[in-house]
C-alpha cells in the first residue's frame, strides 16, 4: 500500500525503476540513499543528470558521445591511421578505448534501419579509410549485418575484418575482459 503524502518519493522510485537492470527493491534503496540518507549526494546526482542531459550529444561524424558537434576522436589528426572500427553502441567506443589498443576512427551503427550509408561513405572518404574492422560481438545476426555492410561499401575497395578470437558468441562487448578484447583485435580475421 502506498503511504499518503509521499508522492514525490514514489515518483522517484518509479523513475529509478525504469533504468536498465534496476528492480523495485534497488530503486527503493537508491531513493532512500539520495533523498533521506545523503541529501548532498542526491543534490549532486540531480545536478549531474541535468548537466549531462543538457551537454551530451552524439558526434555528427561517428555517432559517439561528445559535448561538441564533433568528438575528440574524430577531431584528432593523429588517429587517421586508415582504420575504421564499426561498433553497435556508443558505449562500445569507451570499452575499446579502455583497452588502449585501437588507434583509428569509429562509427556507431546501432541498426540497419537507422544507418545512413551516404554518411558512412563520406566518413570513409573523409578519413581516407583503408580497413574497416567490425567490432561486433560474434553472432549469426551480426555476421549477416557484416555481409550487408560489406556489400554496400564494396565500391570503395576496402579491407574488411572482424574481431573474433576469444570473444564469446552473442554477448555485448561490455561483458568481455580487456585481455580477451585486445587479443580479439590483434587476431582479427578477414571477412
Ligand atoms: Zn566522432
Amino acid at each position: 500500500m502506498k503511504i499518503r503524502n509521499l508522492e514525490s518519493f514514489y515518483t522517484l522510485v518509479e523513475a529509478l525503476e525504469k533504468l536498465p537492470s534496476i528492480g523495485k527493491k534497488s530503486a527503493e534503496k537508491m531513493a532512500y540513499a539520495i533523498c533521506v540518507e545523503n541529501k548532498a549526494l542526491g543534490n549532486k546526482i540531480a545536478q549531474s543528470i541535468q548537466n549531462a542531459n543538457q551537454k551530451i550529444c552524439k558526434c555528427k561524424w561517428c555517432g559517439g558521445l561528445s559535448e561538441e558537434n564533433e568528438c575528440q576522436i574524430c577531431q584528432e589528426e593523429e588517429r587517421n591511421n586508415g582504420e575504421l572500427c564499426i561498433v553497435a553502441h556508443p558505449r562500445d567506443i569507451s570499452i575499446i578505448e579502455n583497452i588502449d589498443f585501437f588507434n583509428g576512427k569509429y562509427f556507431v551503427l546501432e541498426s540497419l534501419e537507422s544507418v545512413d550509408f551516404d554518411h558512412l561513405i563520406s566518413l570513409v572518404t573523409h578519413h581516407k579509410i583503408k580497413e574497416v574492422i567490425f567490432g561486433f560481438s560474434p553472432s549469426l545476426a551480426n555476421d549477416a549485418l557484416i555481409l550487408f555492410i560489406e556489400d554496400r561499401l564494396k565500391p570503395l575497395n576496402l579491407r574488411f575484418s572482424k574481431i573474433a578470437q576469444g570473444v564469446p558468441t552473442g554477448i555485448g562487448l561490455e561483458h568481455i575482459d580487456h585481455l580477451s578484447l585486445s587479443s580479439a583485435f590483434k587476431g582479427r580475421i578477414k571477412v
